[in-house]
């Protein structure tokens, strides 16, 4: 049980942050002007500036450092914020998500259809 209506926590946050981000990417241009990749570029530095949350704003600065905002495609975009994502869920223990199946988990659904009623 989830309760909507109340401040959110950073677990809450934190998946419904990546949500939007993955959803964002997964409708990213597959040719985006440059224009546009300079903007989903600084989009993710500011995310990074403002997240409210402090000790994972400053490590996902850290990580952006280190690995800059690939926004040359929707593909590329897309598994840069794969790995991205993978790289926190080392740090907190959590599972390593397979990066073939992101179009699947945040775009067409999975093929077996479950996604699909
Ligand atoms: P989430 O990690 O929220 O993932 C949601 C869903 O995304 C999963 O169910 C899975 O279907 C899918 N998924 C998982 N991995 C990937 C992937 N690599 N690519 C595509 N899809 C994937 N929490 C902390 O405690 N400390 C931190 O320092 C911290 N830093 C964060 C930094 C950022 C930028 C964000 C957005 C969140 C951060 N969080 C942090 C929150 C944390 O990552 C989780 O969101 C939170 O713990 C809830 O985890 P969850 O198990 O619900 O799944």
């Amino acid at each position: 049980f989830m309760r909507t209506d109340c401040p959110l926590d950073k677990d809450l946050l934190g998946y419904q942050t990546w949500g939007l981000l993955h959803t964002m990417a997964a409708y990213y241009p597959d040719h985006p002007t440059p224009h546009q990749q300079r903007d989903m570029y600084n989009f993710f530095m500011l995310l990074a500036q403002f997240y409210p949350c402090a000790t994972c704003a400053r490590d996902f600065a850290n990580l952006l450092r280190v690995r800059p905002p690939v926004t040359s495609s929707r593909r590329e975009l897309g598994q840069w914020l794969c790995w991205i994502h993978n790289t926190v869920n080392r740090k907190l223990g959590k599972p390593i998500f397979d990066c073939a199946l992101i179009d699947e988990r945040w775009k067409d659904g999975w093929e077996d259809g479950s996604c699909d009623i």
